[in-house]
């Protein structure tokens, strides 16, 4: 593992949060139209209400915390995302100081670690896990150690994370293999599958009446597009799907919520990312060729103020994976480049704890 490699793209990371952050302050979220990314004035780690009974909550992306939902019905709490072990301990008493109702369900929007291993702090507090059949089938797969094989991720994770050395891995046990709704007359939650994305197991939690969407990791709002479990190009078609929903606010998994905009840029990236790719192979470049044009493809990415917010993160990462999906072969870079995408995922997961520190100690604790 290359520390310096990792801490460049850190601060390249952070450096580009604070640009997106100073940028924010033009596009109010009721003019979101044509903006390219729509930014509400709440802070990362501020409870955020969308409407009645009804609440979003940026995480802190420094520590890993994933972004997190909750809705408040007549009986329970239904929360989306479970977050990290200390995600969810950290919104825990954010939602009881709302409400006496008890957290019922915690909807993990996929398998990763910033999304599901809280799981047994909502067991703790009352709640059942609930996600799409395909999660458990990704935890099967990466989850090993906890399904009797040699150590997985969760092993690997805790290595780095004392939240999840202090907590075990609980996947979810109430599954459903379409869809699944919460209706208690006022508020109307869909759990829905719609395709192949981020991973084989994303659902997204639709609310009808107010055109809100949760999307967990199938949108992102930012430079933390993590590619390795999912496949882009039907990731671009099951975004199609989300789109007819006609969603007007979208709470994405990392970075700001927004509006339906997001979606779209979220598309156009991966768009963008294949047509580039694609222009390299028709101009008959050599694998070696196409890993050293990840500058010149991100350049280009960038050039598009709709999505540039998306091409700061790992672009060899992305490349090497449209390259393979497009050839059926891996870049030469391959190796390299997924190491980097592991790294790059675990900044977009908090997972450097020895940078985190590092953070602290040297910005506090911003
Ligand atoms: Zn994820």
């Amino acid at each position: 593992m290359c520390r310096v490699s990792r801490r460049e793209m850190l601060l390249g990371g952070a450096a580009l949060l604070g640009v997106a952050a100073s940028e924010s302050k033009a596009k109010p979220i009721t003019s979101e139209k044509t903006a390219p990314a729509t930014h509400p004035a709440v802070e990362v780690g501020k409870v955020d209400q969308l409407s009645d009974g009804i609440y979003f909550h940026e995480g802190n992306i420094k520590i890993g915390h994933c972004n997190n939902g909750w809705i408040i019905f007549e009986d329970y709490v239904l929360v989306i995302d479970a977050n990290f072990p200390s995600g969810a301990q950290e919104i825990i008493p954010k939602i009881k100081a709302l409400t006496d109702k008890p957290i019922r369900f915690a909807f993990d929007t996929h398998h990763h670690g910033d999304h599901a291993y809280g799981n047994q702090v909502w067991v703790e507090n009352g709640a059942v896990p609930v996600a799409h059949t395909g999660v458990v089938d990704e935890m099967k797969k990466y989850e090993t150690g906890y399904y009797g094989g040699a150590p997985g991720r969760w092993e690997n994770e805790a290595k780095s994370r004392e939240d999840v050395r202090g907590s075990k891995l609980k996947p979810p046990s109430v599954l459903f293999p379409r869809e699944m709704i919460f209706d208690d007359g006022k508020h109307r939650v869909e759990l829905r599958y719609l395709g192949v994305g981020h991973t084989h197991g994303d659902a997204y939690a639709w609310l009808p009446k107010e055109k809100i969407l949760f999307t967990g990791d199938a949108c992102v709002n930012g430079p933390y597009n993590f590619v390795g479990d999912g496949n882009i190009e039907k990731w671009i078609a099951t975004i199609d799907e989300a789109k007819k929903l006609g969603a007007k606010i979208i709470c994405p998994g990392h970075g700001e919520r927004g509006a339906e905009t997001v979606l779209n840029d979220q598309q156009k990236y991966f768009r963008s990312l294949r047509e580039e790719v694609r222009k390299l192979i028709k101009a008959k470049k050599s694998p070696e060729q196409i890993r050293d044009s990840s500058e010149q493809v991100k350049t280009a990415l960038k050039a598009d103020a709709s999505i540039a917010r998306y091409a700061e993160g790992d672009a060899l990462a992305h490349i090497e994976k449209v390259y393979e999906e497009m050839t059926g072969k891996k870049l030469p870079a391959s190796q390299k480049a997924s190491r980097e995408a592991r790294d790059l995922h675990a900044v977009a997961h908090g997972r450097q704890s020895d940078f985190v520190m590092d953070r602290r100690h040297h910005h506090g604790h911003s």
